[in-house]
């Protein structure tokens, strides 16, 4: 049997990769960062859920005509994916006000936009993923003038797609982050994770976070907020993926 190796530990997952093989296997950590890494737990759980939360994600967009990454999910904190050259931005997409985008426009949390917005964040720990135009796109070479615009379609048909999924289990998409990567033919793929990490999730009746937020702002426990969002998924779309 060829021998894996740990090709990256990040954050909120480590990938393994065996010598001549063109997927990784991924294994989601129990543990929870924000702050750029400076506020930093284990929470036991979370891994996983995470993990089963992005895997039914991926297979529902996938139904939508979106392809990612995602191979399969091999057990409950781990899933196989295609391994791609990943393109260094963080695309937002927002529908409603909040974190960053009201801090810095001054606009108040849970402002519905008239339109999604996108932005693109440069991924750089040591830069702190600072927001960036399309000048700077271009001028870093992250992206060509056809890519970023690939890319902004693409975040916009997946916000569409992942909205539909949520109203349907009685969530609101406030905002989400992808990450794109490119494969060897030099297609975009949808990579990395969907899940309360990367987005915004109210609930609709209450407009209580169901997201990561609980977290960054000290608002209590996230796991039992991460198993109501795989509940609420597993209730409704357990039979169709
Ligand atoms: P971070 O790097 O922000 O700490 P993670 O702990 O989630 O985040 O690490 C996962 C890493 O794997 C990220 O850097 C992400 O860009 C990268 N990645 C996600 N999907 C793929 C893929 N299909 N192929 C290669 N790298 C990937
Ligand atoms: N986000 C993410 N990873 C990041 C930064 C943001 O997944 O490194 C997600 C975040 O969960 C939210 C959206 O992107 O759904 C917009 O985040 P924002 O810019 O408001 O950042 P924050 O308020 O978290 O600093």
């Amino acid at each position: 049997m060829e021998t894996e190796v740990l090709l990256y530990e990040g954050k909120a997952k480590k990938l393994f990769k065996k010598p001549d093989s063109k997927e990784l296997r991924v294994e989601y950590l129990d543990q929870a960062t924000a702050l750029n890494g400076q506020k930093k737990d284990a929470i036991q759980g979370k891994g996983a859920l995470n993990n089963q939360i992005t895997s039914i994600l991926f297979q529902l967009l996938a139904q939508e005509g979106i392809q990612s990454h995602f191979i399969k999910i091999i057990s409950k904190h781990e899933q196989l994916i295609e391994m791609v050259d990943m393109i260094p931005l963080e695309v937002v997409v927002r529908n409603v006000a909040a974190g960053s985008f009201s801090k810095r426009l001054g606009i108040e949390e849970g402002t519905t936009l008239p339109q999604p917005i996108v932005e693109f964040y440069y991924k750089d720990d040591a830069l702190d993923d600072p927001f960036i135009n399309d000048d700077h796109i271009a001028y870093l070479g992250l992206a060509t003038e056809a890519e970023r615009q690939q890319l902004r379609t693409l975040a916009l048909t997946v916000n569409r797609a992942l909205q539909h999924i949520f109203a349907q289990i009685d969530i609101r998409l406030i905002d989400f982050k992808i990450e794109i990567g490119k494969t060897a033919q030099g297609h975009l793929l949808l990579a990395d994770e969907i899940s309360p990490d990367t987005c915004r999730l109210w609930d609709m009746a209450t407009n209580n976070h169901l997201d990561k937020d609980i977290y960054r702002r000290d608002l209590g426990d996230i796991l039992p907020v991460y198993q109501e969002v795989y509940n609420r998924l597993e209730k409704e779309f357990s039979s169709c993926i």
